[in-house]
């Protein structure tokens, strides 16, 4: 993945914070761009969205289908191309396993290592490589009935709320598995569309400025966590505020489809 490269973004830079000699970043992960097939957003269209969102950065996040290495390269140079005006687009490739149940998110300086990759070999190619790779929400397929214990170790996090998936709730199974693996537990988006932006990101602690290199770096290091509207999400992923949002979260899901139902009967007749 050619993202050794540095891109200092002015504009972003200005949104994070200072303390000591590191440096304290937001960014959104898990985000598609009409560089996947299921989604229509170009790069740039992205970069202004969270850029209202008050992001640093932003963890793009595209389908395996139909990548080569050097439409890889392409991408990389257009993530780049996209940031100018911030905030920082860290390219990205979400690899999915060959029965599409198990998706990996990947970045760092990986190769493209193909589609339909089984789990196993794609993590151990991803840590030859020094990337990170997060395991992908767990509830979508059931895929965590799948999950081969040995996977917690080879990866750097897993998704512990992943909003398109998990609602407003923080998924408890993976964040137990974050804290009793000590991986990063990623709060992410899997953003397809622009309606679906959420006060969910990542606080990174970076020890170099803004950079896709400084990006991963914190990341590998673990030095980051997932945040709501600015404020540690950790509070909601065990206890009774854990359960509360769950408890909310199940009221919630079934008005909101029912609203959207009628948004879209709505639409169509107008
Ligand atoms: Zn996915
Ligand atoms: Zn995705």
């Amino acid at each position: 993945m050619a993202d050794s490269r540095r891109t200092d973004v002015g504009k972003a830079a200005r949104l994070s914070t200072t303390t000591g000699g590191s440096h304290t970043i937001r960014a959104a992960f898990h985000v598609h761009s009409e560089w996947s097939y299921d989604a229509e957003l170009p790069l740039r269209e992205i970069a202004a969205l969270f850029r209202r969102e008050r992001c640093d950065a932003v963890f793009m996040c595209e389908h395996d289908r139909g990548f080569s290495a050097e439409r890889l390269e392409a991408y990389a140079a257009a993530c780049h191309e996209a940031s100018a005006g911030g905030p920082l687009l860290v390219p990205g490739i979400e690899y999915a396993d060959p029965q599409d149940r198990v998706h990996v998110p990947v970045w760092g300086p990986v190769p493209f290592l193909g589609e339909g990759v089984p789990t196993t070999k794609l993590l151990r190619a991803v840590a030859e490589h020094e990337g990170v790779a997060v395991l992908a929400h767990p509830v979508r397929r059931d895929a965590w009935e799948i999950f081969d214990p040995q996977w917690l170790e080879l990866c750097s996090g897993i998704e512990i709320w992943t909003r398109k998936w998990d609602g407003w709730a923080p998924n408890p199974r993976a964040s137990r598995w974050a804290a009793a693996h000590g991986l990063i537990g990623v709060a992410a988006l899997d953003l397809h569309q622009p309606h679906q932006t959420f006060p969910l990101a990542m606080q990174l602690e970076l020890a170099a400025p803004l950079s896709v290199e400084a990006c991963v770096q914190a990341l590998r290091l673990r030095r980051c966590h997932a945040i709501i509207r600015g404020l540690s999400a950790a509070p909601l992923t065990h206890g009774g505020l854990g359960l509360a949002a769950r408890a909310l979260e199940r009221l919630r899901k079934p008005v909101w489809r029912q609203g959207r139902r009628m948004r879209k009967r709505f639409a169509a007749v107008r």
